[in-house]
């Protein structure tokens, strides 16, 4: 039997810096994180300039370890499963739509790469080594600019025909406000950052907990309102896969007992197909580098499929 631990890398790119972890494996233990780090990128943004970054960790890495096994990179945006080109990476250059950035990297890298999405790495993160260890289907939500999902059965992300997940899109008001995605009344368009933003009359979401926090009551609404649309769309996620447990995270999750609470009670008080005990909503624990440890362990899954080990 092979026990030779083997090291993944995965790296996590965001608006202003690139987030890695070095993750640990063999046929015999389950995953470990090693190390992290962070490192910012220029504020240009610009393809070019993020791969000379990510093949200075990777050189880096593999200097004080030796061989990667596999490398994930995570990007916040979507891209063609097929070719691993951008489709849809809001907050980055135009430049970067159309641009081969999966192939670019492994010609930099020198090692083929694995890309994958933030939202679903994230998800995997925290099922397999974090919030929901253990746990065999696990819902996970990211709060951030966008809301962000990924469902996970078994520390393997369900794709179904491949956009399974999108639970920022999940339509909580049939005639509500339009979304980016093009339809009315998505969670995303009562719980992205600008919908809080907005609606609170504060400059960013990350203003307007902290407002609702002092106890501005417009701010506080606007919170209301977020946890009201998550709670209407986990409620009918619940009832239509009774997962053993929802995990919250993302930049504006931050504040717990602002969030999880309020959250676990709204599904409750909607769901009524099941005992209220069968609902649980956890905050996620891996904090901001779950995107690269989830990176790094869908490397590690994808490899095994590619060697047949799986
Ligand atoms: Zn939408």
């Amino acid at each position: 039997m092979e026990t030779k631990a083997c090291y993944a890398l995965g790296l996590d790119i965001g608006g202003s810096s690139i987030k890695w972890a070095l993750v640990s494996h063999s046929a015999r233990d389950k995953p470990r994180v090693i190390e992290t780090g962070i490192r910012p990128i220029k504020e240009s943004r610009m393809p070019e300039d993020v791969i000379t970054e990510l093949a200075d960790i990777t050189r880096t890495t593999r200097h004080a370890h030796g061989v990667l096994t596999s490398i994930g990179v995570g990007i916040p945006g979507m891209f063609e499963a097929a070719t691993g080109i951008p489709t849809l990476l809001p907050n980055f250059p135009s430049a970067w739509i159309g641009y081969h950035f999966r192939s670019a990297v492994t010609r930099r890298l020198e090692q083929p790469i694995v890309l994958v999405n933030d939202a679903k790495a994230f998800s995997i993160a925290e099922s397999v080594v974090g919030a929901a260890v253990d746990q065999s289907l696990v819902v996970c939500v990211v709060l951030g600019t966008g809301v962000g999902g990924g469902v996970v059965q078994n520390g393997a992300l369900v794709t179904g025909k491949g956009s399974a997940g999108e639970l920022g899109h999940l339509t909580v008001e049939m005639d509500g406000p339009p979304c980016g995605c093009g339809n009315n009344g998505c969670v995303e368009s009562f719980a992205g950052a600008a919908a809080i933003s907005s609606f609170a009359g504060q400059p960013s979401a990350h203003d307007a907990f902290q407002a609702a926090q002092r106890g501005d009551s417009q701010a506080q609404a606007a919170i209301d309102r977020a946890i009201r649309a998550i709670g209407a769309g986990l409620a009918n996620v619940f009832v239509t896969l009774a997962p053993n447990a929802f995990v919250i995270g993302g930049g504006l999750a931050g504040a717990g007992s602002q969030l999880i609470e309020p959250l676990t009670a709204e599904i409750r008080r909607r769901v009524k197909v099941a005992p209220e005990s069968h609902i649980t909503v956890l905050a996620a624990t891996l904090g901001r580098q779950a995107g690269a440890i989830g990176a790094a362990l869908m490397s590690i899954e994808a490899s095994a499929h590619r060697t047949g080990r799986d």
